[in-house]
């Protein structure tokens, strides 16, 4: 089982990549923003709530997002393995996944860092928002993700180099070199 969990800052490429990945590895994907965008499509409880979290650039408390991530990850059958992109984003959620998945007998394979300089990152956010229309890409939320980015999630990087998982990626360039770079740091661990 190949577990990946992709990292990086918002606008740091982890969407594109994982379609990528999934692509060439045949494995599930799990994004936990794009879950909780389709919650408030469908106006459940749950995206009611986490429309105001989103809006204002802020994480959704960790108990809604595990609880979330483990109906998800039980819903695969016969899965080779799961990206795991936008998750986890702070400590609480490393150590949650952690056990969830020794739970289960298995556990993450490794880490990949995207790394992007924080000018790019704005850049290709307003970008995205102008061409997606996604209401927290503007900005001001925008800022307030980076500051959220690097108060609580960025410690996931120290963490996971303690876990000795932690693989950097140079998340600047073009795409095919950067899913090169990717390949290269998962065929090192399959
Ligand atoms: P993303 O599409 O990954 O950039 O996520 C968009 C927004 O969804 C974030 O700014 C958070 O408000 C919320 N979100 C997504 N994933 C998580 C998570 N793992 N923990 C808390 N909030 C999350």
């Amino acid at each position: 089982m190949l577990n990946i969990v992709i990292f990086g800052a918002p606008g740091s490429g982890k969407g594109t990549q994982s379609e990528r990945i999934v692509a060439q590895y045949g494995i599930n994907h799990i994004s936990t923003g794009d879950v909780l965008r389709a919650e408030i499509k469908n106006g459940t409880e749950l995206g009611k709530t986490a429309k105001g979290y989103i809006d204002q650039g802020q994480l959704l408390p960790d108990n809604l997002i595990i609880d979330m991530l483990a109906a998800k990850l039980d819903s695969f059958k016969d899965s080779k393995g799961v990206i795991f992109d936008g998750f986890p984003r702070t400590i609480a959620q490393a150590e949650a996944l952690k056990q969830m998945l020794a739970e289960r007998g298995q556990k993450v394979s490794v880490m990949l860092d995207l790394d992007v300089p924080e000018d790019e990152l704005m850049k290709r956010l307003i970008l995205r928002g102008q061409q997606s229309g996604r209401a927290d890409d503007n900005e001001e939320t925008i800022k307030k993700r980076l500051v959220v980015y690097h108060s609580q999630t960025a410690p996931l990087i120290e963490w996971y180099k303690n876990e000795g998982l932690y693989a950097h990626i140079n998340g600047l360039g073009a795409l095919e070199t950067i899913t090169a770079d990717i390949c290269k740091a998962i065929d090192a661990v399959k």
